[in-house]
């Protein structure tokens, strides 16, 4: 996503237009309207400028180039004084929104000039301001968003690998949450939020050409510049002396001690760059958060990058799909609030047991009242996206529209209080009253709307019959006039004798009376002509001119006071956002408990035992994916004990897990880390029981030649990931290695994968699953009790192999390598040849185990020795 600007410019359109680049131009040697065009231009670098025009949004020089490419629209030219006739390319401003999507999906970002005066009232040049830049993280257009997915916008400062600093927010939801934290942890932070777009330092760098656009580069490395969308800003985003006033401004605060901030100096910087790009964003409206949260990571289970992409959370690995991820088998979610929470459930599993169990309890109590929770499922469709309405509201930009949906959620809402009554635990218990205030927000906005309220702000046909006399006065007037006009129409109709005479209207002409040109010697002398059509001539009569003249003088009357009652309603609305926001998100919650139990009904799963102790016990285990891709009840269950309890000998630490390709190591692994982040955010898990000691990471290692996804499968990776997970784990991690050392010779691989196992389960003491092709890894059982080897098998007959996808203990007698290129065809003089030297290699292998035992018994022989 390296992609910048400039690389989608344009070839230049020699020849018709003067390519030159705004920036060398010089306002006092073009024409007035250029200048003033330059000017804006010039404060906005890097950044595409739709200057308003009437009805268009014209955009000029390196601009134009871009979007007439971009966006397939026409090339054409102004005369610009001394520098000629200069590139310009407008779109018209009613189609705007499809235009700047585009726009801003090819990481553009768009500046808004409009007119700030009448055109018709203006002395001389119109005056012109920039209103709004639209950047993905700032964008709060409906038809811009995801439904489904937060717009997450986040801000960087890094001070060095151990001290940086992350904000984030969502404009549209009002969220804004910062933290500090390690460079690496800030890699896996970013992995999981996903920012859409990142305020990060950059340098300036000025257009060279005309094609291009004066930018910033991103200062920061590679790893989030190569895949994330950066916005580089200068030094004045970054400067910290005046970070807590543009906070303070932002959050409308006089002081953020109560943010708990001042003590994270890197976190605050964050938010102050979130702080100032939003100010520079939005030039009015400025949107509004619910305060900013300060969070630690010690909150939630720690993943490394490798971890959330290889258990395939919210994406397969493959293709990037929804499909075959974990988010789809568990979301049967209702809104699209819920389904955005499910995601940040999944992504952010718990490590504090009493809110674990606080939403075990509420998926339990739904699991046991069925006919409760389908009730909850007819209702919850009804309710829109209330957290971004309420966001609206908040902000003061509901449109009417909007509003109505507010409405009809909220009408839901007293339903599913009733309902929630019998049940008890906590999070469910919390919807159960009903808040007074929404009645009142309900009220307002039923009286206040039409039902089927009009588009357009300004066009009247917002607010609801007798909500407003004087207005209900209005219309009367306007009405009136229509059955005047009718009425008006008959009676000339009757005098001229013409009975296809009509009066009309149209918003150039106004009030006509239509005559055909057959009938044209019927037409009286107190008919004044106004328009002639090829078939017919039109014509107005002082009567009909003076009711025209009433007639629009009432309806515009209309209009403002339509305009005006409705901004009034959302000012008064404006009290109640944060309820609503409150309200919005006990049904989010409520959302994702039901889809929980949901899934936890159709595929059987049941409550897991989440407790402080360091096990894992998993009997009757499946993968939640993979068992929902086979026909039903084709899935293998698989039992699973683990212990990193130094005191509990008996259980193994760590599984050494061998068996041939296709066998389902890798399956079997992922369920177990499946299994425990399900745990932990709360859900129910895929088996007959299941109890787990708290985790405080999951960690994933997979072999290089597994590693799919990464285009750069080189064994350096493996290393530095494997370095990684040895420096983060701990006693309470739970670590998966997928065929680690495969990236390099077996001899290397096998020594690495030894030491690495040995480390894991001496000095950190994680629960370790490690699936490997080494079968020398199987002598560490007889060396370290706290290494148990298992096998996942199966069964031989006259050469053919047959999956069992069982594990139990014991190490795999082999590989079954040739058998599977026998499966595959392999030509049989091959196969023989293949076999020959495997029967050489492995009497080789066998001497070097043998020496490493002689060597082990001798290390733990020796002190005894001594004593004597
Ligand atoms: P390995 O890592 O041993 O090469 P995988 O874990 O990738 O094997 O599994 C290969 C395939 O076997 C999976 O795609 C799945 O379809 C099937 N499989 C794995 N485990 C099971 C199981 N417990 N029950 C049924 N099918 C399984
Ligand atoms: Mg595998």
């Amino acid at each position: 996503m390296r992609e910048t600007a400039t690389q989608n410019v344009p070839p230049v359109a020699q020849g018709q237009y003067n390519t030159i680049n705004s920036l060398t131009v010089d306002p006092a040697k073009a024409t007035p309207m250029v200048a003033q065009f330059i000017e804006v231009k010039s404060q906005y670098p890097g950044i595409i400028l739709f200057y308003r025009m009437g009805d268009f949004y014209e955009t000029f020089f390196e601009d134009a180039l871009i979007t007439a490419r971009v966006l397939e629209i026409t090339l054409t030219g102004r005369e610009a004084g001394q520098y000629g006739r200069i590139p310009m390319a407008g779109i018209p401003v009613k189609a705007a929104e499809a235009y700047l999507t585009k726009l801003l999906s090819q990481n553009f970002k768009v500046a808004i000039c409009e007119q700030m005066e009448d055109p018709a009232q203006a002395k001389g040049l119109v005056k012109r301001q920039v209103v709004r830049v639209l950047s993905s993280g700032t964008v709060t257009e409906q038809s811009l968003l995801r439904p489904e997915e937060n717009n997450f916008l986040a801000a960087l400062t890094m001070k060095d690998k151990q001290q940086c600093g992350l904000a984030y927010c969502d404009i549209t939801t009002g969220q804004f949450l910062v933290t500090e934290l390690t460079y690496l942890e800030l890699l896996s932070e970013l992995d999981r939020i996903r920012p859409v777009e990142i305020l990060v330092k950059g340098k300036k760098r000025r257009a060279t050409s005309a094609q291009e656009l004066d930018e910033f580069l991103p200062d920061i490395p590679a790893d989030i510049s190569d895949n994330y969308r950066c916005t580089p800003l200068g030094d004045d985003a970054f400067r910290a002396s005046d970070t807590q006033f543009i906070l303070m401004d932002l959050l409308k605060v006089k002081s953020l001690e109560g943010f708990g901030l001042p003590a994270l100096p890197f976190a605050l910087q964050a938010a102050g760059v979130i702080g100032y790009y939003i100010s520079r964003n939005f030039l009015e409206n400025t949107p509004v958060f619910n305060g900013i949260r300060n969070y630690s990571l010690q909150q939630t289970v720690t993943m490394n990058t490798t971890a959330r992409r290889n258990l395939e959370l919210l994406a397969t690995v493959k293709n990037n799909q929804y499909e075959g991820s974990l988010l789809w088998v568990l979301n049967r979610t209702c809104t699209s609030m819920g389904t955005r929470l499910l995601r940040q459930w999944i992504n952010q599993p718990l490590t504090n047991l009493n809110e674990i169990h606080s939403r075990l309890d509420g998926v339990e109590e739904l699991v046991m009242s069925p006919a409760i929770r389908e009730s909850i499922r007819h209702i919850l469709p009804d309710i829109y996206d209330i957290e971004r309405l309420s966001t609206k509201v908040a902000n003061i930009t509901a449109q009417p529209r909007d509003l109505i949906a507010l409405k009809q959620s909220i009408a839901r809402m007293p339903d599913l209080s009733n309902l929630l009554k019998p049940l008890e635990t906590f999070y469910i218990s919390r919807l159960q009253a009903f808040p007074p205030e929404l009645f009142k927000v309900m009220a307002l906005i039923d009286q206040a709307i039409d039902e089927t309220p009009a588009l357009n702000l300004k066009e009247g046909g917002i607010i609801r019959q007798g909500y407003h006399a004087e207005l209900d006065q209005m219309r009367d007037l306007v009405r009136n006039h229509e059955i005047w006009l009718a009425d008006y129409e008959a009676e000339q109709r009757e005098r001229t004798g013409v009975k296809t005479l009509k009066v009309s209207f149209n918003s150039a002409f106004g009030y006509f009376i239509e005559v055909t040109r057959a009938n044209s010697s019927a037409v009286p002398a107190d008919y004044h002509r106004k328009q002639t059509l090829t078939n017919a001539e039109r014509y107005t009569t002082d009567v009909l001119k003076n009711h025209e003249a009433q007639v629009l003088d009432a309806q515009s009357r209309q209009y403002e006071l339509e305009y005006n009652l409705f901004i009034e309603l959302r000012q008064k609305l404006l009290a109640y956002a944060p309820i609503l926001a409150d309200c919005a998100q006990r049904v989010a919650v409520l959302d994702v408990l039901q889809s929980l139990a949901t899934v936890a009904v159709e595929q059987n799963y049941v409550r897991p035992k989440v407790d402080d102790s360091y096990e894992i016990n998993l009997q009757q285990s499946r993968h939640p994916v993979v068992e929902k891709m086979l026909p039903l009840g084709r899935f293998v269950p698989n039992c699973v004990s683990l212990s990193s309890d130094y005191k509990e000998y008996k259980i193994p630490q760590m599984m050494i897990i061998t068996g041939p390709n296709m066998a389902g190591k890798s399956t079997y692994m992922r369920q177990v880390a499946l299994i425990v982040l399900m745990a932990q955010m709360g859900s129910f898990v895929p088996a007959s029981y299941a109890r787990i000691g708290l985790v405080d990471g999951i960690y994933t290692r997979v072999g290089a030649v597994d590693d799919l996804s990464s285009g750069q499968s080189t064994f350096m990776v493996e290393m530095n990931e494997t370095a990684q997970i040895l420096h983060g784990a701990t006693q309470r991690s739970l670590v998966l290695l997928d065929e680690v050392g495969r990236g390099t010779s077996t001899y290397d691989g096998v020594s690495i994968a030894w030491a690495v196992s040995e480390y894991m389960a001496n000095k950190i003491g994680c629960r370790t699953l490690f699936a490997t092709h080494y079968h020398e890894l199987n002598t560490l059982e007889q060396t370290n009790l706290k290494i148990a080897n298992y096998r996942v098998c199966v069964t031989e007959a006259n050469g053919e192999i047959e999956f069992l996808h069982t594990v139990e203990p014991g190490a795999a007698q082999k590989s079954y390598g040739i058998q599977v290129a026998k499966m595959a065809g392999i030509p049989g003089e091959v196969i023989q040849k293949a076999e020959a030297l495997l029967t050489q290699m492995q009497k080789k292998e066998l001497a070097v185990v043998e020496a490493r035992r002689k060597e082990k018994a001798e290390e733990t022989e020796a002190p005894q020795l001594s004593l004597f």
